[in-house]
């Protein structure tokens, strides 16, 4: 069992932290949870449940800084003694740009639901809970409580979600985890809904919740009991192997339209080379490569080739993300239904990424091709994740070990001092991978590409496109083969308008299932109104125009954002911004492809190369938003059903 070896290995003693009450004596239940994100421990969860009347009232206190910015949440949750609920309060936040002021009240057979500010009566049936995300954790605590005590039914409702989501439990197993001296027995549970995707959650004999494993901000988020610190990468090692092994049955479970060798035939192909599209054409594929391409009446389909008729359908390159973070494995089905074959993973948990690469890399379970950029910060309290270099030595150490497991590239964070920029970037080359990032406080993006970096993430070049500053940072750039990913997308999405819907710009928000929903409908730029906000998205665009003119390799890089969606919303922007819809695809599958090295491998519709391509419903050359008609995604040959994928990840096709 890997959590008690991993416990032992660290070779804590708990030691006397926790203090255990007596019930007899003191009928408040007290807990103290650690909170870390991406594995860094940054603040706590602290809970009281106390008697209240025939029931229990449950009070929280959920505290953390995150990078200098405090994120503060108060919960207060009062239950029958059954657990069934009858008032919960949330107010704060429970992420940098997530507010929650919500209130819920349970009246008979309605629950009267205020939550962003709007309020609501709606019925509510048994089985339900009142949860709002995934904070307080100890409001899911009671949860599954409560779904012991009601007979473990196999749906529970969740309000105030609005509409409210499903929310399924599903027990994982027991062990036992050693700390020190101390054997402590766990149950394991997998939670579904509460947060887009599953969360892992451990609760120990008494029902108090020891561990649990969820998202925040579209990152890892880990709460463990304060005397089980020391088995935290024991915790991530355990969910992470449930988390692949559910993706891997869903993989199982995935119709496989087609594999092996077949042609599809009558499609117009746009190969993305930069020729024009091929009207009535025919793709060969054979052992996941493409093996020819062309014009009917040019390409022999032998004999023994089965072919698939695609009429009427585009078929383009498979596309890239170069700016993610695949934390949960949710991620590799919306990829793939998004017509995404390739991503740039942009930072991650060590303990995550290299087994689901692994996992996917052998075909146990689907997904896009992951490449990856290691995350380094410089340390101190506002540092990013938990590998950070502050000397030449620990420069040397973290390039090595992220090389060791195959990363491609080092991501540069924020805190990185510029001397130690310099040694990262050294010895990355000197190993054959290259560097992306940040751009380091205190350094200009000149700087930053002299000190060897050959990527940077988002657009860090401030003012006008046309001033002679801007245009001497973008000369610099082209000199230094600096390949940008702007993350406009992004920005639109956290920089709008609080009064103007995402839908107005994203139309697939729609789609996304409700606790997504509930967190991106809260985001959005206070203090800005709908001019402004745009105005500051178009001087972007121009920036990302002029760098594209001066043929500075722009690529296609979300951040996340609305899940696969916002791929496509960043090819649409770099229309928006001028470019051609064949230059804004290339950006999503040719440059990317160039910038890592592998153009000989992929990014391109042509023989020899891997069988990653997206077959869509509209040509988008005639209108970049047929970009968003993916109707299958070809990886390696497999042939997926973009549909299927999404409701497997509870979005709506
Ligand atoms: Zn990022």
């Amino acid at each position: 069992m890997r959590i008690a070896i991993a416990a032992v290995l660290a070779g804590v003693t708990a030691g006397a932290a926790t203090v255990r009450l007596q019930p007899d004596r003191d009928p408040a239940e007290r807990g103290t949870l650690r909170l870390h994100y991406v594995q860094k421990p940054i603040g706590y969860e602290r809970y009281e449940i106390v008697g209240d009347g025939d029931g229990l009232k449950l009070s929280s206190d959920f505290d953390f800084t995150d990078r200098g910015g405090r994120v503060q949440l108060s919960a207060t949750l009062r239950t029958k003694a059954d657990f069934t609920p009858v008032a919960f309060t949330a107010s704060g936040k429970s992420y940098r740009f997530v507010n929650v002021d919500s209130e819920v009240r349970i009246d008979g057979a309605y629950a009267i639901v205020r939550a962003d500010g709007r309020e609501a009566r709606v019925a509510v049936t048994a089985p339900f809970y009142t949860v709002d995300g995934y904070a307080p954790l100890a409001a899911q605590m009671l949860m599954l409580r409560y779904w012991k005590q009601h007979g473990r039914p196999r749906i529970m409702k969740t309000v105030p979600g609005l509409p409210a989501n499903d929310v399924f439990v599903e027990p994982r197993g027991r062990e036992a985890i050693r700390i020190g001296a101390n054997l402590v027995t766990l149950e394991r549970y997998a939670i579904d809904g509460v947060v887009w995707g599953r969360e892992t959650a451990w609760l120990d004999e008494k029902g108090s919740l020891a561990a649990a494993i969820t998202r925040a901000g579209g990152l890892s988020f880990e709460a463990v009991r304060d005397d089980l610190e020391p088995a935290l990468s024991g915790f991530v090692q355990r969910a992470t192997r449930d988390r692949i092994g559910d993706l891997e049955n869903t993989t199982r479970a995935m119709p496989l339209l087609k594999s092996g060798t077949y042609a599809m035939v009558g499609a117009t192909v746009i190969t993305g080379t930069g020729a024009a599209p091929i009207a009535d054409a025919v793709v060969v594929i054979r052992g996941g490569r493409i093996v020819d391409v062309g014009p009917r009446g040019a390409v022999r389909v032998p004999d023994d080739v089965p072919t698939v008729q695609v009429a009427g359908k585009t078929i383009v390159p498979g596309l890239w993300d170069m700016h993610t973070h695949v934390t949960q494995v949710e991620w590799a089905p919306v990829y793939l239904a998004a017509g995404v074959t390739t991503v740039r993973d942009m930072g991650n948990e060590f303990d995550f990424i290299t087994p689901l690469r692994d996992a996917i890399d052998a075909g146990r379970a689907l997904g896009p091709r992951l490449l990856l950029a290691g995350l380094v910060d410089g340390g101190g309290p506002n540092a990013f994740g938990v590998v950070y270099a502050t000397t030449r030595e620990e420069a040397g150490q973290v390039v090595a070990r992220y090389h060791d497991a195959g990363f491609q590239q080092i991501k540069i964070y924020s805190l990185v001092t510029p001397p130690i920029v310099e040694a990262i970037c050294a010895e990355a080359h000197r190993l054959g991978m290259t560097v992306t990032g940040h751009v380091p406080n205190g350094m200009t993006i000149e700087q930053a590409a002299a000190a060897g970096m050959d990527h940077i993430a988002h657009l860090a070049i401030r003012g006008e496109a046309d001033s002679d500053e801007v245009k001497r940072t973008i000369q610099y750039l082209k000199e230094h083969h600096t390949v940008i990913d702007p993350t406009q997308s992004w920005n639109e999405l956290l920089g709008h308008a609080a009064g103007t819907p995402i839908a107005a710009f994203q139309p697939a928000v729609a789609k996304i299932p409700p606790p997504l929903n509930r967190v991106f409908s809260n985001a959005g730029a206070a203090g800005i109104d709908a001019p402004a906000a745009r105005a500051r998205l178009e001087r972007g665009l121009r920036i990302v125009k002029a760098l594209k003119d001066a043929g500075v390799p722009v690529v296609v890089g979300t951040d996340e954002g609305i899940p696969g969606h916002s791929v496509h919303r960043e090819i649409e922007l770099y229309v928006e911004a001028g470019f051609t819809p064949l230059e804004a695809l290339q950006a999503a599958t040719l440059v990317p492809a160039r910038a890592m090295k592998l153009d000989d491998e992929v990014g391109s519709i042509e023989p020899g190369k891997r069988a990653d391509l997206v077959v869509l419903n509209a040509n988008p050359l005639e209108s970049i938003r047929n970009i968003r008609s993916v109707r299958w995604t070809i990886k390696d040959g497999r042939v997926f059903d973009a549909p299927a994928l999404w409701k497997s990840v509870r979005f709506r096709p």
